[in-house]
């Protein structure tokens, strides 16, 4: 569901049509990106490159993917499913800092929050894909969120790319036929 709302422009000429978003004061423009702009997020603190929402302010380094603009203010995800997750554009803590459940890292900006659970998902670790197929493993894997349910897969998984332990409770993706698993990281998911 896009929250886009046009405020100005399209009628005025050599002006780009502005859009303002619920988590930023000051309305942006998409302008498209390249390399040497070395610009990050301000949503999802990865990189961005080509059509971003960006600040049309001077100062204001703000900017957003496409993807983190379009995000929906509210979701219901497989891993928590006792509550829906609410977009909130910053950590709702007190150092500003959030825990992701999914892979254990710190984020800093956008986090889809559970305020009962304090429940936490950066927003790339909430819209990964189910099933991944990879080029080193014959078979597809697919992502378990916490703790294996069932089967062959309630034991310890140890990753076939690093051959590190997976924690209990960690995020992976696995593949069920050969009962090994994958870091998120490992699996090449741009992790913080
Ligand atoms: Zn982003
Ligand atoms: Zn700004
Ligand atoms: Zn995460
Ligand atoms: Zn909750
Ligand atoms: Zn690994
Ligand atoms: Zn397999």
């Amino acid at each position: 569901m896009a929250l886009i709302m046009k405020i100005s422009g399209e009628d005025r000429q050599n002006q780009k049509p502005q859009f303002s978003h619920f988590s930023h004061r000051h309305p942006l423009e998409l302008s498209q990106l390249h390399q040497e702009d070395n610009a990050v997020c301000s949503g999802c603190e990865l990189d961005i490159l080509g059509s971003a929402y960006v600040c049309t302010k001077p100062n204001c380094t703000f900017l957003l993917h496409d993807l983190c603009f379009d995000l929906p203010r509210r979701i219901r995800h497989r891993a928590h499913p006792k509550h829906p997750l609410g977009l909130s554009s910053s950590p709702p803590y007190d150092d500003r800092e959030f825990t992701c459940d999914a892979c254990g890292h710190s984020g800093h900006a956008f986090t889809y929050h559970c305020g009962t659970c304090k429940f936490d998902l950066h927003v790339e670790c909430a819209s990964l894909p189910e099933v991944e197929n990879r080029r080193d493993h014959e078979h597809p894997l697919v992502l378990l969120c916490g703790s294996p349910e069932g089967g062959a897969a309630a034991g310890v998984f140890v990753c076939y790319v690093c051959r590190g332990l997976i924690g209990k409770g960690c995020w992976m993706y696995a593949c069920l036929t050969c009962n090994c698993g994958a870091h998120l990281e490992c699996a090449g998911i741009p992790l913080h």
